[in-house]
């Protein structure tokens, strides 16, 4: 592939194509267009995050991709030239059952193998790091120091206006309908501003991955599920940072938002849909364990104003499907993070580059996260809330 005039179209200009965009250009690859159907980049799930980030999870795999990104998330001004806005306050899980403590024993187990800093905490430990947590029914916790959360917002800014620097070109307002192929590949798109001709197709389209996989005949199961973020009015019990704090049992978490708390928990019976407004419904079963795990929350009053919600990009076994498809190989899936996806953005778009310029991701294994695994007995990342 001569890679001067190869030209690439990355559908989605949130942080997964930015980074796409960014790692493809600083590798020479110049001809780079991204297409957003928004009118303005970064409007989709990347402006909607918690943007937590975390090596705490329950798969190598993920722990790797965290590894990689959270050092890089670290020197984002040096290599971007952006601050990353990266807060590392930690995060704390707090386990109270003994079949999840046992679990997260053995994560940190691995988590250790790959060269994480993560601590076990008793209860009394844990109850220091965050004021009027209750701790008194708790076996244990986890906490991981190099965790926090970053500016969403930032590093996808930052990826995109360095790849247009570099000559990646942005087009707003440009939806793709549809994907054209001839001879089992891609050619091309239709966009609402004509026909694009190409030589590699990259869907980073977040929630909408599915259906714009659709656009190709393929059936990629990436589905938007809405997720409602609480946040308080000022709250000064917590005078201090405090780590993102998760409680395992109920999945209630929630972490300091300047002088304010974020809040949230996953609604099990929510369904697929692209709805993004506030599930008011939700509230008090959210404050309820709140509340449990940290009385003192009791007294926080929630600001409708600053509340959002945004849609997950959720997959069967809530890991991303990276790479060139199977049937199509020059179509390739960068999407599915199911709510990770901010904290994995730098490995994942370099993944993404060399899968494209060299012809096979090699700097991760990323093998458990290609489409062909859904075909075999899968190994789902549990860690996700
Ligand atoms: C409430 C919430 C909390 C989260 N918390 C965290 C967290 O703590 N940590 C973390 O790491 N991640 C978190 N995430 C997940 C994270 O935000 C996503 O994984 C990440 O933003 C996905 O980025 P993306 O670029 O794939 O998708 P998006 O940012 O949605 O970008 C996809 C873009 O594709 C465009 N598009 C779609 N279809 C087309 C088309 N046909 N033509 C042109 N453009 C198209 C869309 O308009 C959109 O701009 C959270 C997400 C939500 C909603």
């Amino acid at each position: 592939m001569a890679l001067d005039t190869t030209e690439v179209v990355v559908i989605g200009a949130g942080v997964m194509g930015a980074s796409v965009a960014y790692h493809l250009t600083v590798r020479g690859v110049t001809n780079v267009r991204v297409l957003e159907q928004a009118s303005t980049p970064v409007a989709g799930s990347t402006s909607r995050s918690a943007a937590g980030v975390r090596h705490q999870f329950s798969t190598p795999t993920n722990v790797q991709l965290s590894l990689h990104s959270i050092a890089r998330l670290k020197q984002f001004r040096d290599e971007v030239g952006y601050d990353a806005g990266l807060q590392q306050v930690g995060y704390l899980f707090v386990i109270a059952s003994d079949i999840d403590w046992k679990q997260y024993q053995r994560n940190v187990t691995m988590q250790r193998e790959l060269g994480v800093r993560v601590d076990l905490l008793a209860p009394q430990d844990a109850g220091r790091l965050v004021p009027g947590l209750r701790v008194d029914d708790l076996l244990g916790a986890t906490f991981g120091p190099d965790d926090g959360f970053c500016d969403a917002q930032a590093v996808a800014t930052g990826y995109l206006s360095r790849a247009r620097a570099l000559g990646a070109r942005l087009h707003c307002d440009a939806e793709v309908t549809a994907i054209v192929t001839a001879g089992g590949q891609v050619v091309g798109v239709e966009t609402t501003h004509g026909r694009i001709g190409c030589d590699v197709v990259v869907n980073a389209a977040g929630p909408w991955a599915g259906r714009v996989a659709a656009l190709a005949g393929l059936d990629i199961p990436v589905r938007p599920v809405r997720r409602s973020l609480f946040v308080s009015e000022t709250f000064p019990h917590f005078p201090t940072p405090i780590p993102l704090t998760i409680d395992v049992g109920t999945g209630f978490w929630m972490r300091k938002d300047a002088d304010r708390v974020l809040m949230g928990l996953a609604r099990p019976d929510e369904p697929t849909s692209f709805n993004t407004a506030v599930d008011w419904s939700w509230l008090p079963t959210v404050l309820a364990a709140g509340h449990a795990r940290c009385p003192a929350l009791a007294c926080a009053r929630i600001d409708p104003e600053r509340s959002w919600a945004g849609l997950y990009e959720v997959t069967p076994d809530a890991n991303p499907i990276l790479g060139r498809h199977p049937s199509l190989s020059n179509y390739v899936d960068i999407s599915g993070f199911s709510g990770h996806g901010i904290m994995h953005s730098p490995a994942a778009g370099l993944l993404i580059a060399e899968e494209i310029i060299d012809g096979r991701a090699h700097s991760l294994p990323i093998d458990d996260l290609r489409i062909a695994r859904f075909g075999e007995p899968q190994h789902g990342e549990r860690n996700v809330f």
